[in-house]
């Protein structure tokens, strides 16, 4: 039983499934959005697209994917590149893990596969940081075959037109939204070919236009109904309570963080340091940081990051607010000019650290937030 007491299901989309299915590929064929990587079959390209476009808008991934595909043309080249060029390509996306499991799965399509992009399923989802969903968009897509595909925009048409109760996240909801996209794929399958141009066929238009009904119709806040392909077989919108499907429980605030970092400059270099692997951005550049805890001072770290006396002035050069996670982090970078350290170059031995110019910098790949704070850096005449 849900909240409200009750049951679980209140109606799915069942006998009316090749209806919903080819209301859906009509409207798909006139609104279908044109977007780059609809351009192509090359299973390689729609994976790229495909892990871009996780936690990330369609418009800030087309200029990142564009030069990902002029810079790494074909899987070989992704599997052959140095990592900090796939990092660099990645920069500001966010979620860094996704690069670095491209290239593992690049690399493992090339050894164990020979560099052709496997055509099962199973064996695609086989490969690192590929899950049900991103294997369902790449073999439906590329492939044209009947997997079903469920992301954020899917539950919320699917939970609507079904008036599905209950959390998505639960096994039991999660897996009944599985069932009732696989039907629609399925139905789509045996209808006649709906033409999108340049796809593979109906098991990729059904799938898109599943996403792309979420992403610009039914929203989720003030769905457009009236636009809606679905809208008479919609459960929701004939309740009248279309924004309350799907029943995600609200989120607690994040947690708030607050972190100090340092650019210290000398002679017209910065001091980086590269963040270790199996930790948050790994082989990221960052500023030296730390976490603002009660007594911390921002002077008192720069004596143990870089110890020079006198020390030298202090100031603010730019605030930045960003989540990690569960984290809301408020990043207050301060900036130094200093002299040599007082012993050695002040750089701990074993840190991967650097004194760098803007021109080296513009070649590595920060996480995003440090990304701002050198462009403050920049923009006050840094270097
Ligand atoms: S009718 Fe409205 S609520 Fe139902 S699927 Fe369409 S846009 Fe969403």
């Amino acid at each position: 039983m849900t909240r409200s007491g009750s049951p679980l299901r209140r109606r799915g989309t069942g006998a009316c499934d090749p209806w919903v299915a080819g209301a859906l590929l009509e409207w798909f064929r006139r609104e279908a959005r044109e977007l780059p990587w609809r351009r192509t079959l090359d299973p390689y390209a729609i994976w790229v697209s495909e892990i871009m476009l996780q936690q990330t808008q369609v418009k800030t991934v087309i200029p990142y994917w564009e030069r990902w595909m002029a810079a790494l043309p074909r899987l070989r080249d992704l599997a052959a590149a140095r990592p900090g060029k796939v990092l660099k390509l990645w920069e500001g996306l966010g979620y860094y893990s996704r690069a670095r499991n491209l290239q593992a799965a690049a690399r493992e399509v090339v050894t164990r596969h020979g560099g052709e992009f496997p055509r099962s399923f199973e064996e695609v989802l086989a490969l690192p940081g590929i899950g049900r969903y991103t294997a369902g968009a790449i073999c439906s897509i590329a492939f044209n075959q009947p997997v079903p595909i469920l992301d954020g925009n899917v539950i919320r048409v699917l939970a609507r037109v079904g008036a599905l109760r209950g959390d998505p996240r639960e096994r039991g909801v999660n897996e009944e939204l599985w069932s009732r996209a696989a039907s629609l794929v399925e139905a789509a399958a045996a209808l006649p070919p709906s033409h999108v141009p340049g796809l593979a066929g109906n098991c990729s238009a059904l799938n898109q236009s599943l996403m792309e009904l979420g992403a610009l119709v039914c929203t989720p806040r003030g769905p457009v109904c009236d636009r809606c392909p679905v809208s008479a077989r919609c459960t929701a919108r004939e309740l009248g309570a279309a924004e309350v499907y799907p029943e995600i429980p609200v989120r607690a605030k994040g947690i708030a963080k607050r972190v100090m970092t340092l650019v210290l400059e000398r002679g017209g270099r910065v001091l980086v340091e590269r963040q270790p692997a199996g930790g948050v951005n790994a082989g990221l550049w960052q500023f030296p940081s730390r976490e603002m805890v009660a007594g911390s001072t921002p002077s008192e770290f720069l004596q143990s990051c870089h110890p020079v006396d006198p020390s030298p002035e202090l100031r603010p050069l730019v605030t930045v607010r960003h989540s990690i996670t569960r984290y809301r982090i408020e990043l207050r970078a301060f900036h130094a000019r200093v002299a040599s350290a007082l012993s050695g170059s002040g750089v701990p031995k074993g840190e991967c650290r650097e004194w760098i110019t803007p021109r080296q910098a513009a070649g590595r790949a920060f996480s995003s937030a440090h990304a701002r704070v050198l462009k403050a850096w920049i923009g006050k005449g840094g270097g």
